[in-house]
Order: C-alpha cells, then structure tokens, then sequence
C-alpha cells in the first residue's frame, strides 16, 4: 500500500487528487493537504476585483469536495520537506509519503520592485483572493475620485492574460459607468512587444491587442521596465514616470518556500525541476504539477519575462503524473506519458473576449514554431469564459479531475492532454533510474483521517 500526498488545493492539486483516487485501488491511501480551506477559481479574480462577482462565487469550501470520495484532507500550511526521508511537516505533525505531488502554485515575489504591492507597496494584484479583494475596495474608492490608471507587470512577470483582461475590463467597466474619459489608461509590459505573452506570441495574437488598445485609447509601453513605485508614480527604466489614482502590476512568481529550504529540490526561483514524467530529476518520489514546477521561457527577451503555466496546461500536468504514479505502482500497465501542454486559454474583456489554442503552449525546440496557433476574437469568448468556470466548479463539486466528456470534448477540438515520451526523453528518464529503485513504499507514518 502506498500513500500518495498532494499539496496544494488550487487548479493542479484538486483535480490530480480526485483523478489518483479515481485510478488507484483503495489500498493505497490519497491525501490532500492546502493551506487554504476554500478552492479558488483564480482566472475570476478580476471579476472580483471590479466587484462584478463576489469572491464566493468562485470559491469552494475542500473538505465537504473530499467527504465520502476517500482522500484525506489536512488543512495546514507544509513548512518543511524531507526528501530523503520522505517526510513533510504541516504545523506540528510529521506526515510521511511514498509519492509526493507539489501544486503549491505561485507565491509573489513583492520585493522584485520598491513599491510593489499591495503588502508593503501602492499597486495591487489579483493574484490570490486576497488580493483580489483589496483591489476591489481599492477600485470602489477609486470610482469615486477616477485618475490615471496604470496597468500590466513587472520585469520577470511570466502571467500576461490577467493585465490584458485587467486593462480592458477596466475600460469596459469605466466606460459604463460614464468614467472613461477621467481615466487615461497605460498598460506597461517587459514583452519586448504587446502580445508576446511569454512565449513567443501566438498567431496574430499582438496584432489582435494592439488593434483592441488603440480602438479603446489606450496606450501601451513595451519593453517597459518598472524599477520603483512610488505612492503616485510608476518610474520605468530609461527615466519615464508615470503619474497613477490605481494600478494593477502583475509580480513575479516564485515557488512556496519550503520548496526553496531544500537544497537540489528547487531552481533559485523555487520552482521544481521536472524529466518528462513530470518527476523530480533527483528525488524519485516528488513530482510537480502548475506554476511551481520549472519551465524554460522559449527565448531571451530584452526585458526578462516569465513562461506562463495555465490552468489547462496544469492540468495536463496532473494527468500525466497521476498516470505515471499509476504506472509505477503496477495498478496500469503501459508506458510513461508526458503532458502536451497544448492549451485553450480565453481572456474576457467583457464586451468582447480573446480565445487562444496553442498546441503547444511553447513552441517546439527545434523549429520554433508550433502545431497550430490560434487567435479569435469575439463577444462570444466571454461566454464561454463564464460557461468554462461553471463547468470547472461543477466537476470538482461532483468529485470530478478531468472527466472523459472534458476529454472527449478537447479530442473533438483536436487537443490531447498527454501523450507518449519521445525515444530521446524516454533515455532520459532511464538515465535517471527507475522510480521502483530504493522504493519505501509501504513505509508512510502517520496515517490520516479520510474525510
Ligand atoms: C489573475 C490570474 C488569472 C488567470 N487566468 C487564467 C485564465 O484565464 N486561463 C488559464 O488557463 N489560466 C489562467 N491563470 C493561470 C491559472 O490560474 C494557473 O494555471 C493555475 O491556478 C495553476 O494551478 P496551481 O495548482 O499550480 O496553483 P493554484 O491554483 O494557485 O493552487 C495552489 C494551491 O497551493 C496552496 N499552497 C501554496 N503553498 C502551500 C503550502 N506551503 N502548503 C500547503 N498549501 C499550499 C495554495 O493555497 C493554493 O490553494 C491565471 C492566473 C492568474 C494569477
């Protein structure tokens, strides 16, 4: 019997545990442990932050998900990790694990900028519901006495969508109200140009942002970097400033920091390295799903940016570990997969939207170029956005990773979430020693609670 802990009850964790308990018989044991009691949807909070949903909307309370589905449930924050020895500390209690899956997503890396908020600094973030939430008691201030707003991220930021969807729901939303024309807005990105995205842009992606910013008076800076901020004033590389009322700049990510603590399990980002199976190159029995897993920005751009993790390219990840797992196990026969990180990802401007598909996500290492990229705009991308969070929340509500109609449903757009290593990758993950190689299975301590 093995036990197999996930932390991280977000996008990743959630659905990984749910799919492990799914394929493994009940003699091996599933825990979920997070340091949050609730799921957040994340890709909603700008709704929130512009009050147009409530934070509740978007959130599920973890345990009564868990009640009766037979995975454990631990809510506490991990503070320390073993590797070799196999344990993790929650608080006060020793938790030992056969297979450890890390989901912790981002953590902000405030200190990146002097004045980057909104702890310590005078910009906000929608980054985690927290924060999402003092950016809308900010931006109702702000509606009473409108200014310049300025948006977008800061060098090493690798999460673009959000500052696109922040600055022109902004519009749409200020336009509503009969604000716009007290809010000169700026969008400041480190892209070396508006919808590069991080990875290289993605068909006619720039050229679809770019005709959006100009129809809606906005202006842009590329190759923006912001070096400090000040209670009023957003000061870029070069000398210019720029007088804000709000701002939204999107941090850099970092991993959690019991993740950094461990010396060889992280980058100096925090972020865990990964073979194709998605398993720690060192530690045979760690693997990696979402944001705090490692991944290499396909090109050096002037400004450093970030490779961005999105949520399907998440879940593409926990598929293929819960596979793996599996696999290692001896419960599936076959061989290891890798995810495709091919990817739908929709951002909502509220009157009208924009949908990627990119298969995949980064473009492949050899050509540079990918299988297909595909940009559209329309009203109807906001529809679906809104449809999709339902959908999400629904499946998990019903104890559901990535269902076979989710499946069936992106095979029928042409999309696969994980596919075979290729020879290459299959060599290097053999010259890296088979999991079964000094396996303690079956030696996991504390046994926990089932909810
Ligand atoms: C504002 C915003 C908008 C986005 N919009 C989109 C979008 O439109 N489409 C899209 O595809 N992607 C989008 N993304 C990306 C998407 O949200 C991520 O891909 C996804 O959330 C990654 O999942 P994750 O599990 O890695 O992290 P998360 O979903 O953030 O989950 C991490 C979990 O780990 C927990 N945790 C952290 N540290 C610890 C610890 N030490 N111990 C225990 N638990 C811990 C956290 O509390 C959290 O519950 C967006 C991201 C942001 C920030």
């Amino acid at each position: 019997m093995a036990h197999i802990v996930v932390v991280g009850g977000g996008i990743g964790g959630l659905p990984t545990a749910f799919e492990l308990r799914h394929i493994l018989p009940r003699e091996h044991q599933v825990t979920l442990i997070s340091d949050r009691d609730k799921f957040t949807f994340i890709p909603s909070l700008p709704w929130v932050a512009f009050d147009e949903t409530p934070l509740e909307n978007v959130q599920l309370e973890i345990e009564p998900l868990l009640k009766g589905r037979d995975i454990g449930w631990i809510d506490g924050r991990v503070t320390h990790l073993d590797p070799h020895e196999q344990i993790l500390k929650v608080g006060d209690r020793t938790i030992a694990y056969d297979y450890l899956t890390i989901s912790t997503g981002a953590a902000l890396k405030l200190e990146a900028v002097p004045g980057l908020g909104p702890e310590g600094g005078y910009t906000h973030s929608v980054c985690n519901p927290h924060h999402a939430v003092l950016a809308r008691e900010a931006w109702k201030e702000f509606e009473k006495n409108p200014g310049p707003l300025v948006v977008g991220a800061v060098p090493g930021a690798s999460c673009m969508g959000p500052a696109y969807e922040f600055a022109l729901l902004a519009d749409h939303i200020l336009r509503k109200k009969g604000l716009r024309d007290r809010v000169p807005i700026t969008f400041v990105s480190p892209e070396p140009y508006a919808g590069h995205l991080g990875i290289g842009g993605m068909a006619n992606s720039g050229k679809l942002v770019t005709q959006l910013f100009e129809m809606k008076q906005i202006e842009w800076i590329e190759n923006a970097a912001v070096t400090e901020i000040t209670p009023d004033t957003i000061c870029l590389a070069g000398g210019r400033r720029l007088p804000f009322k709000f701002s939204m700049l999107l941090p850099p990510f970092k991993g959690a920091q019991f993740l950094c603590d461990v010396p060889g399990l992280a980058d100096a980002k925090g972020f865990v390295p990964v073979l194709p199976t998605y398993r720690h190159p060192e530690f045979p029995s760690i693997y990696s799903v979402g944001i705090a897993t490692q991944l290499a920005p396909p090109e050096k751009t002037p400004v450093p940016i970030g490779v961005p993790k999105t949520g399907q390219m998440t879940e593409s990840m926990g598929m293929a570990v819960v596979h793996n797992i599996a696999l290692d196990l001896g419960v599936i026969q076959g061989d290891p997969v890798k995810p495709t990180l091919e990817a739908i990802c929709m951002a909502d401007f509220g009157d009208t939207g924009i949908i990627f598909i990119a298969q995949p996500v980064l473009p492949e290492l050899e050509s540079g170029t990918r299988r297909r990229a595909v940009a559209k705009r329309g009203i109807w991308v906001s529809w679906i956005k809104t449809a999709f969070e339902r959908f999400f929340m629904a499946k998990l509500q019903n104890g559901l990773g990535v269902p076979w109609f989710e499946q069936l449903g992106l095979s029928m757009l042409g999309i696969r979430l994980v596919e075979p290593l290729s020879e290459t990758e299959r060599l290097e993950v053999m010259t890296h020693g088979s999991r079964s190689s000094g396996s303690r299975i079956g030696v996991a301590g504390e046994s926990v609670q089932n909810s």
